[in-house]
């Protein structure tokens, strides 16, 4: 019936969108105009953060939110291992150095009782982490208040990457709310909930944090004479007060961006929809686990991660990954363990020093998800996954 690629995420763009990105070509700020304030003050409000700095990736996000919690050499910042890259390179970009804590088996987030025992163990060895970056994986959100009680007793700072759950719930608050961290980033690559092309964002509670970053995305560039040393020349006075980057959002960008926040709800509620009838269809299927959600946690589902129980089916985890690639059915898999990349191994990792992460790797498979998939699309993906598991 369908001989087109069924993808596991893609954006969703509609003539309104279209609309308002043109309306920046036509006007006259390309960037540093007026779309990146009102895209940050969008997105703060739907979250309830006080501060929002908009910035060219989530990468650039955490790369800022690093900075500002003051990450540098001789420091170390963990993370968990079932990632993108980005969440460990960013420590790296500081000249810190990484480690990992492994993840729980049902939430495949960062496991606090792993958090709590690596602590212990760090405290003893003088090695205790300046920060950790917790990663809400497929759009849960981590055991942040369970984090946050943990970041109190060994003083440590907490970005939130969530880069998968911009409209996903913790606690009966927004995720990005800062309640238990200080820093939370979204990604707005065409594949998350909503897209600005390329695209991040860093949200906060403390205006000294949103002060920092806000250098730090430009350069590290001052006009605010209160924050220069000695008092400005006149009206073209600049001062560079720190080493920053340039990883501004363009007003193209946030254009976009702010047309798709008028349907950032629809977006997670389609999404939650497809998600429970996906559980709902696989169900009756052997030898798959459904994705299992904390109770205090309710996932935007950026995605949906099955796991095929190793050595019970009759095809192997690759066998019917790639029956459903052949069937035009887009899996994929998220994440290779990071700490099992060869730039990574050279570090000292090896594959088992994180074994829950190594074995969700060996059976996990994202099945496609989108807010524009249709009824029929899904019924086409759970039709060839029965017939990847039962032929
Ligand atoms: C997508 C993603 C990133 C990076 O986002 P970019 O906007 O592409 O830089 C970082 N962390 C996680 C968990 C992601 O999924």
């Amino acid at each position: 019936m369908n001989s087109i690629l069924i993808p596991y995420g893609m954006q969703d763009i509609s003539e309104e969108d279209i609309a308002s990105v043109v309306s920046v070509l036509r006007s006259d700020y390309l960037t540093q105009g007026p779309k990146v304030p009102e895209f940050e003050e969008r997105v703060a409000k739907h979250v309830g953060a006080e501060f929002a700095i908009a910035v060219n990736s989530a990468t650039s996000a955490l790369h800022i939110a690093c900075l500002a919690l003051g990450v540098e050499k001789g420091d170390v910042v963990w993370t968990s291992p079932i990632t993108f890259v980005a969440s460990a390179n960013v420590v790296l970009y500081c000249g810190a150095e990484v480690d990992f804590v492994d993840i729980d088996s049902r939430t495949y987030n960062m496991s606090v009782a792993a958090l709590r025992m690596k602590l212990e163990v760090a405290q003893k060895n003088g090695k205790l982490p300046k920060v950790v970056i917790a990663v809400h994986l497929a759009g849960q959100s981590c055991e942040m208040r369970e984090i946050y009680e943990l970041s109190k007793k060994y003083q440590f700072k907490i970005i939130e990457d969530a880069s998968h759950a911009i409209g996903a719930d913790y606690m009966g608050q927004k995720v990005g709310s800062c309640k238990y961290s200080d820093i939370c980033v979204f990604s707005f690559h065409p594949v998350k909930i909503i897209t600005t092309a390329e695209g991040g964002m860093a949200l906060t509670n403390s205006s000294e944090l949103a002060d920092r970053m806000n250098l730090f995305r430009s350069h590290g560039i001052t006009r605010d004479v209160s924050k220069m040393q000695g008092k400005s020349d006149g009206p073209w006075y600049y001062q560079q007060i720190a080493l920053g980057y340039n990883y501004r959002m363009t007003e193209l960008q946030a254009a976009l961006g702010c047309s798709q926040m008028d349907r950032i709800v629809e977006f997670v509620q389609r999404r939650q929809m497809l998600a429970l009838q996906y559980d709902i269809y696989l169900a009756k299927l052997p030898l798959i686990i459904s994705p299992w959600q904390h109770p205090s946690s309710k996932s935007s589902y950026h995605l949906y991660v099955i796991r095929l129980e190793k050595g019970k089916s009759k095809k192997s985890h690759l066998e019917v990954f790639e029956f459903l690639r052949e069937n035009n059915i887009g899996v994929n898999l998220h994440y290779i363990p990071v700490h099992t990349q060869p730039y990574y191994s050279k570090m000292g990792f090896l594959p088992e020093d994180f074994p829950n992460a190594l074995a969700y790797y060996q059976e996990a498979i994202s099945l496609p998800l989108f807010s524009g998939m249709s009824d029929a699309q899904q019924s086409e993906v759970v039709q060839k996954l029965t017939e990847a598991l039962l032929l």
